[in-house]
């Protein structure tokens, strides 16, 4: 469990201990979540907060940020080396603030994007009706075929025919390698910018486990808190320099005032940490992980969005494999202990409040210590719970053995401490 936070605030101290105790508490599914280290966190709680800087190191808008300066260039170089790039905005407060900034350097409102239909695994902020992408630009969308899978002709296909100026490859929800070099073939055919949003396979890629974006997409963004194991915040890349000096100030003064430091800071510590050999070994071990994970569900003859997954995380058809809408599945996991978040699967005929499917992943509890043995027993019990779902008794049983599970294997891990 995280340290003890102690307030003069008790109120927020009483809810934050009991989120703490929450998260030591539950098996942790939601494949966008992770544990920070020590590090991380007190990086994220320190004076920096206090700090304006509005502009980038050596360019300020206010005095006093010689310190700040030195951080921020520090986290730009780590984050060049992890990702194999020349430039690194590490600013972006979020990873779909980083999505406005970048469709603003690239962009006029009203221009065409072509990013992966939400219900299929994309974003909201690549197009969907209620996000900026979708109110601002004129979006449109792409589909995984019959399989569940990118279908690279189809996709060259609708390109020619919307004739976009950005295409954005990179999903929320999508377990299958990514070909970019196909993408950036198919964004020179259109003559459109290629966005790699890596935010979910950011780690993969640092691994060397997913091929690299680098040398195909135009610019690349990630979130810093996913399987990069950081603090919540992303970052954008890019290889061209015009493109670097558009999106800065896309970043500043377009989208935000002033950077957060003790996020920039606690990113530089994530990234260092990300630059240990330790960062691969999880890596490889969330894989491993995933694969055993997904692997027993398809064994219990669970139906699989995509087949057997490629990275950390993947979906379920809930509703063909046990009758349940996924908005059932996650309240009934959450009186298992087991925190998982519904999600639709391609073609949804649900609401995006209720859905079809449910998406697992494996990022946080690799961090925690699981292995392949601690996961095929979780995805048994889900199974189990699922197939039962009124039977209480069976479900109290389960739920006490989720809870030795995780007392077993204690958020601070070795990683975790200086
Ligand atoms: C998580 C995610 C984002 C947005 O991240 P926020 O920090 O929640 O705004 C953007 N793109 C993809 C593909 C994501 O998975």
């Amino acid at each position: 469990m995280y340290k003890k936070i102690s307030l003069r605030d008790t109120e927020i101290e009483e809810l934050i201990e009991l989120e703490n105790q929450r998260q030591e508490d539950y098996v942790e599914l939601i494949a966008s979540e992770n544990y920070v280290s020590e590090d991380v966190l007190k990086a994220a709680g320190s004076c920096l907060t206090n700090k304006y800087g509005e502009g980038y190191p050596g360019k300020r808008y206010y005095g006093g940020c010689e310190y700040v300066d030195g951080i921020e260039t520090i986290a730009q170089e780590r984050a060049k080396k992890l990702f194999d790039v020349k430039y690194a905005n590490v600013q972006p407060y979020s990873g779909s603030v980083a999505n406005a900034a970048i469709f603003l350097s690239l962009l006029k409102p009203n221009d065409v994007v072509l990013g992966l239909d939400l219900s299929c695994g994309g974003h909201l902020s690549h197009g969907y009706k209620i996000s900026f992408s979708g109110i601002f630009y004129n979006a449109t969308t792409y589909f995984l075929d019959q399989n569940g899978h990118l279908d690279y002709d189809e996709i060259e296909k609708r390109a020619l025919e919307v004739k976009p100026k950005l295409i954005i490859c990179g999903y929320s929800n999508y377990s299958q390698i990514i070909d970019f070099e196909r993408f950036s073939q198919i964004a020179k055919k259109v003559n459109a910018y290629l966005l790699a949003d890596i935010s979910h396979i950011s780690g993969p890629i640092i691994a060397k486990l997913h091929p690299s974006p680098s040398p195909y997409a135009d610019v690349i963004m990630t979130t810093t808190h996913k399987t990069l194991r950081g603090t919540r915040g992303a970052i954008i890349m890019t290889n061209n320099e015009e493109l670097a000096k558009k999106i800065d100030r896309a970043v500043f003064p377009g989208y935000q005032g002033g950077p957060l430091f003790h996020q920039i800071a606690a990113k530089a510590v994530s990234f260092y940490e990300a630059l240990q050999p330790e960062f691969i070994e999880y890596q490889k071990q969330l894989l491993v992980n995933s694969k055993a994970f997904c692997q027993t569900f398809i064994n219990k003859g669970a139906k699989v969005i995509s087949g057997l997954t490629q990275n950390h995380l993947f979906s379920i058809d809930v509703k063909t494999t046990y009758g349940l809408t996924g908005k059932q599945c996650e309240d009934i996991l959450h009186t298992l202990n087991i925190t998982i978040n519904k999600n639709s699967i391609p073609f949804d005929t649900e609401k995006p409040t209720t859905t079809s499917g449910i998406r697992l992943g494996t990022a946080a509890m690799t961090s925690r210590g699981f292995k392949e043995d601690e996961f095929i027993i979780i995805a048994n019990l889900i199974d189990k719970a699922l197939r039962e779902p009124e039977n209480l008794i069976l479900h109290n049983v389960i739920r006490k053995e989720i809870v030795k599970l995780t007392h077993m294997f204690p958020i601070v891990r070795k990683y975790i401490e200086k």
